[in-house]
């Protein structure tokens, strides 16, 4: 993966929390050329499956389902994700070295200790890139745009975006977290749907099914098949209210 500047650079705690969370918008983005990166905080070892070197293994094969052009791990320890001035830089410090022009973040309504701590580091980070005088490495920088993915505990989006042509991408994307979900790769994109092999998040279901039911349910919202629901603390300008999409009626 090359160095460069971003135009998207998601950031969060786990492997995999990127690609369940905001897999889609990264597809979509990477099919219209623009150059998307992850910054994973740990290596998820507290997870109950999957060695350090296979969780790093995959996440380079999601990487590139998804065609990222930069993936990083900090290596922060899992489960232990402080809030402190460190971390914050380790985190400035990517900033500024790609340059993105917007960072996805978790959502600040978080049940994982980990989540809400990158939430809240990840914001400070985007600010403190763009001191001066600050004793970092690399030009001062600063995201124009910061957006947070939904981790589902939140029910109230600033915005949706149509993932219905990215979903299937997604769902590969997870699933080359293979000590995580199980095997699928000789499964059908349905197959995966329905017979993921690991009840890791709700008992008896499937990630694909907790994904699919999801990502299906605010798509409803929206009139279309599948989307992922995004928050932003500032408003939306909007210039002719008469276009914004999804009806009313
Ligand atoms: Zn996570």
């Amino acid at each position: 993966m090359a160095d460069t500047k971003l135009d998207i650079l998601a950031i969060a705690a786990h492997p995999d929390d990127i690609e369940i969370t905001s897999g889609g918008l990264l597809i979509k983005m990477a099919r219209r050329g623009r150059q998307t990166g992850a910054l994973d905080l740990t290596r998820g070892e507290m997870g109950t499956y999957g060695s350090d070197a296979e969780r790093e293994r995959e996440a380079a094969a999601a990487a590139e389902i998804m065609g990222l052009v930069f993936r990083r791990n900090l290596g922060i320890k899992d489960s232990a994700v402080e809030y402190n001035r460190e971390n914050k830089l380790k985190i400035a410090r990517v900033i500024r070295e790609t340059q993105p022009e917007m960072v996805i973040l978790p959502h600040g309504q978080q049940r994982h200790p980990d989540h809400l701590a990158c939430h809240r580091l990840g914001f400070d980070a985007c600010f403190l890139a763009g001191l001066k005088k600050i004793d970092l490495d690399g030009e001062p920088y600063r995201p124009r745009k910061i957006i947070y993915a939904s981790y589902y505990r939140n029910s109230e989006y600033s915005f949706l975006v149509d993932i219905s042509e990215e979903f299937e991408q997604k769902v590969r994307a997870v699933s080359a977290y293979k000590s995580q979900f199980g095997n699928n790769d000789d499964k059908t994109f349905q197959e995966m749907l329905e017979n993921g092999q690991k009840n890791i998040f709700h008992p008896g279901t499937t990630i694909y099914d907790s994904m699919h039911t999801r990502n299906h349910y605010l798509g409803l919202l929206a009139g279309v098949r599948y989307a992922e629901g995004y928050s932003v603390k500032e408003n939306i300008l909007i210039d002719d209210p008469q276009k914004m999409p999804v009806r009313s009626i």
